[in-house]
């Protein structure tokens, strides 16, 4: 079962890239919240936000460009992990057959590492190194 923290951040990261949330058959839109990190932790707006997402009156809600619900990610059958491709969040169900990949597939712009990536609002300083890679010809001349 992906962990409702795991889920939270799963939509933060989304909506740090222009993702929506949809709500219900209709695809009326949830207004998004200006701000998700603040500081050290989630903005108040982002968790009035999650709050609404999760509450059981609003319905199925889901990410623009998957089909599972949020609620769906919620329940036991779902996990999330990260992306081969871009390394942020994805769900992944265990039983069944996979609906979806990654929500990064119809970002034509992404991965993009001149962007600032989404993150989380607690800093685990994850450096991102500049891999310099130098070819020395001279090591394969005999
Ligand atoms: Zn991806």
């Amino acid at each position: 079962m992906a962990s409702p923290n795991y889920v939270k951040q799963y939509i933060a990261y989304w909506l740090q890239l222009g993702k929506r949330v949809f709500v219900g058959n209709a695809g009326e839109i949830l207004l998004p919240p200006r701000s998700i990190i603040k500081g050290d932790r989630y903005s108040q707006e982002f968790e009035k936000y999650w709050q609404k997402i999760i509450s059981p009156e609003i319905g199925e809600c889901y990410l623009e460009g998957t089909r599972e619900t949020i609620q769906d990610l919620l329940s036991p059958n779902w996990d999330i992990l990260p992306c081969a491709r871009c390394q942020m969040p994805v769900a992944l169900i265990h039983r069944g057959i996979q609906l979806n990949s990654c929500p990064c597939s119809d970002l034509g712009n992404w991965p993009n590492t001149e962007l600032p990536k989404p993150r989380s609002p607690i800093d685990n300083s994850i450096h991102l190194k500049k891999i310099c890679f130098r070819l020395n010809k001279s090591d394969f001349i005999q």
